[in-house]
């Protein structure tokens, strides 16, 4: 794809060149108008969120197949430097498409695959756009790696810092679980209790990036970079199909931005020759709890407005999403829809994705999962289409979702007869 570049749009000052690869310049989504790579992530003309362009060198499959085994096979495809896979990040990415045989057939679905994205190195989709992001930050001069967070990205932000060895500063909800708050401390980051929800963080987030010189907000000044590392998910998904396009995906939405980069990821393969043109339907999936963007695609609505979150599943609680007019826009023209599913449902699909495929999905992965059934009950979803759903999180990342559903069957002292009297009354 080439980029038509305005002739204001110069290169970034004071970065070297090649610092963010193939990308041109930066585009605002709701007017157009282009800026230069920088810490910017508003247009300046309409207060719009900007967004990466490119101007695509030919990339053939074999290049990207021959690649390291992280997201890093396709840094031709995004905003960093040629030689990124020689820095030191956390090299996320390339986790495991599921052949989901069982859930499928649970669910009455031809052909199911699960993107199981708990393998990565802090057991969530986040480590793709924090490693993103912070070579962005790098290459901008930022020194300092830091977010607002529902849990996740506090603990992709405080890994990746440990291991490029800067400092970073983590704002978290004070009610957050408590493993997300540990499996961020222990990387010694500056973990902040914020006494509020996450849209609370977020905004006194914005406030410090405003001041903060230095500091790299992944998710604020350089989100349009932190962004680009969602649609790895998509040339994943794609290259372990055999280069091919899946039929329909289900996909968690909390932002949105994972959402509409994964059909941004499509178009780019599409583009680009790597996969044959095919429609594929988006469908979003959110908590009732926190599903703002649920209720404006129901209204008929372009505008998402703000809700006050109340679900378990927390990494999705964004009640003002940055991306929420964007994530309508793709379901809506690409055949989806999105859909809400209340927390007791959410418990019952995470148990269900572990007892059919062995798989522990933290509270996102429940709403996934029982999104999916909602639109294979509801006529959406084509149960003979090749569908794709998204597993973001680990569920040892949220045990109290779960904790008073499971537990041992029975508790016997260390001997044989004990055994033995719970065993015989167990399979009677
Ligand atoms: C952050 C997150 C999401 C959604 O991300 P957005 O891009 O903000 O929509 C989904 N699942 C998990 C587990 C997350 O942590
Ligand atoms: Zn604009």
């Amino acid at each position: 794809m080439t980029a038509v570049l305005d002739t204001q749009v110069l290169p970034p000052v004071g970065v070297r060149a090649g610092a963010f690869g193939n990308a041109t310049h930066l585009a605002c989504r709701a007017c157009g108008a282009q800026s230069p790579l920088g810490p910017f992530y508003a247009c300046m003309e309409c207060f719009g969120p900007l967004e990466v362009g490119y101007d695509f060198p030919r990339v053939t499959r074999a290049q990207i197949e021959a690649g390291p085994k992280s997201i890093w096979r396709y840094a031709p495809l995004l905003p960093v430097p040629a030689d990124i896979a020689t820095f030191r990040s956390t090299d996320p990415g390339f986790t495991r498409l599921v052949d989901a045989g069982n859930l499928a057939a649970d669910l009455g679905l031809r052909k199911l695959h699960v993107k199981d994205d708990s393998g990565n190195p802090t057991h969530s989709f986040k480590d793709r756009v924090v490693a993103v992001a912070l070579s962005a930050a790098r290459e901008l001069g930022l020194n300092v790696l830091a977010c607002p967070s529902t849990g996740n990205l506090a603990n992709a932000v405080a890994a990746a810092a440990a291991r490029a060895g800067i400092r970073s500063v983590v704002l978290v909800p004070s009610n957050l679980e408590q493993q997300k708050i540990i499996a961020s401390a222990v990387y010694d980051t500056t973990l902040i209790a914020i006494e509020g929800n996450y849209d609370d963080v977020n905004k006194l987030a914005s406030e410090i990036a405003g001041e903060e010189e230095g500091w790299a907000f992944v998710n604020v000044n350089v989100r349009p970079y932190y962004a680009e590392g969602s649609k790895t998910l998509a040339y994943e998904i794609a290259e372990q199909l055999g280069w091919r396009l899946p039929d329909q995906l289900v996909i968690p939405v909390a932002s949105g931005s994972q959402l509409t980069k994964i059909d941004k990821g499509f178009s780019e393969l599409i583009k680009l020759g790597l996969v044959e043109d095919k429609p594929v339907r988006i469908f979003g999936a959110q908590a009732t709890g926190c599903s703002p963007i649920v209720q404006a695609y129901e209204a008929g609505q372009d505008v998402v407005a703000p809700v006050r979150p109340n679900t378990i599943a927390k990494s999705l609680a964004i009640g003002n999403p940055a991306d929420g007019p964007y994530v309508l826009d793709v379901v809506r023209r690409t055949g989806g829809r999105i859909a809400d599913v209340d927390d007791e449902t959410v418990v019952r699909n995470i148990l269900r994705l572990a007892r059919t495929e062995g798989i522990f999905g933290e509270t996102a992965g429940g709403v996934t999962v029982g999104v999916t059934a909602k639109l294979i009950a509801d006529g959406d979803l084509d149960p003979d289409g090749e569908t794709v759903i998204i597993n973001s999180g680990d569920g040892l990342k949220t045990l109290d979702a779960v904790a008073g559903h499971v537990g041992p069957k029975t508790t016997i002292p260390p001997r044989y007869e004990a055994f033995t009297d719970f065993w015989k009354g167990y399979t009677a």
